[in-house]
């Protein structure tokens, strides 16, 4: 449809669309339309990282968590998951292994485990920095205090990932408790933000009660805080969850946003996400052909990583950092696509445009 083709066109070349425009892009786009608009976020994914895919070796640090979000499976309430941290020598020792395997980003997650204080934070940035200095971290362990992201910054992380799951009051309030609010989780994006992190925002998709227009909402609010990267997923029920019984997201909706998100932002770093290769065995090669370009292999230790379950049947818990590791590297060779050993930082655009002239 002409008609659609035109307002694809407008959002690649204005990166962003009006509310009542978006309302009818996602509405009514043909399976034809969709492949356009793929086409188009693959080619500007092209145009700034060439056929590279950044890595992050994550390691799930902990699945202690004092939060009770309805979706998550290492929410406090629920009593039949085998609760574990890592010792920062185990942490220590992951990145030494992803190091080795070409490595150059840590992320750091967690549920929110108040047993790792601001100083043991700062300690483990410390000697990630001493032992791997080529390296950045990232941290994703959830809502804190100005004073607490400042010292983690200070201490020397570079990057942080807070996905705001929703932009919308409403639906925030169904997916989460009462003491949790989409206010403060604004204000802890916003202040990442100040103190200079890279910052990560983002949402699932397919989430209970989610309507099209809170998935405009998100578009939104991610245009108004333009963070550096945008991790989007299939909401995926877990079964010892409220969610338990709900839909789960669809890797055809998700591809979908990270396709409008490329046109959005065209240098951000967008992650094709463990959910999206959960939800379809070739969920995150198509992640990459839509737009993404960044993925996040497991470091945890094989042991604990069945306990990291956020939703169920979660791809790779049985795997070694080493096997992840080799077997995206054949799935993006596949697709034309090569793992850069780099920290994938985020450019900006005119960083870009002066590298493409001189
Ligand atoms: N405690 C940290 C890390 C959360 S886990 C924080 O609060 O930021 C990382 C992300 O996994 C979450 O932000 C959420 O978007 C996603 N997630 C959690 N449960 C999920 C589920 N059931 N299906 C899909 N994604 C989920």
């Amino acid at each position: 449809m002409e008609k659609m083709k035109s307002l694809i066109e407008k959002l690649e070349k204005e990166r962003m669309l009006s509310k009542g425009e978006f309302l009818t892009l996602l509405t009514t786009i043909s399976e034809e339309d969709t492949l356009f608009l793929r086409e188009r976020a693959r080619q500007t994914a092209r145009r700034h990282f060439g056929n590279k895919i950044y890595t992050r070796g994550l390691i799930e640090f902990t699945n202690y968590c004092k939060n009770d979000c309805y979706y998550c499976g290492i929410r406090r309430s629920n009593r039949n998951v085998e609760r574990y941290r890592l010792t920062k020598e185990q942490i220590m020792d992951c990145c030494g292994q992803g190091h080795g395997l070409g490595f150059r980003t840590f992320v750091l997650q967690g549920g929110e485990d108040g047993t790792y204080s601001d100083e043991d934070i700062v300690d483990l940035i410390h000697r990630i920095k001493a032992d791997y200095p080529d390296c950045a971290i990232t941290l994703s362990i959830g809502e804190k205090s100005y004073e607490s992201y400042l010292k983690y910054y200070q201490a020397g992380a570079d990057r942080y990932l807070l996905r705001h799951e929703t932009a919308n009051e409403d639906h925030y309030r169904r997916l989460h408790p009462e003491n949790l609010s989409l206010k403060q989780r604004k204000q802890c994006l916003k202040n990442l933000k100040e103190i200079g992190f890279q910052v990560g925002a983002g949402f699932m998709v397919g989430s209970p009660y989610q309507t099209t227009e809170h998935l405009i909402e998100d578009l939104f609010f991610i245009k108004e805080l333009d963070p550096e990267m945008v991790g989007i997923g299939p909401f995926l029920p877990h079964h010892e969850t409220p969610f338990a019984e709900e839909n789960k997201g669809t890797m055809e909706q998700t591809l979908l946003f990270i396709s409008i998100l490329r046109l959005m932002l065209p240098n951000a770093l967008i992650p094709s996400t463990t959910a999206l290769g959960t939800v379809n065995p070739l969920g995150r090669e198509q992640g990459i052909l839509s737009g993404a370009n960044v993925v996040m292999p497991n470091l945890s230790p094989t042991i604990v990583r069945k306990n990291y379950e956020l939703y169920d049947n979660k791809i790779c818990t049985g795997d070694e950092a080493a096997e992840c590791r080799f077997c995206l590297d054949g799935r993006m060779k596949k697709i034309g696509y090569e793992l850069a050993v780099d920290r994938g930082d985020y450019q900006k655009a005119e960083q870009h445009i002066k590298k493409q002239i001189y």
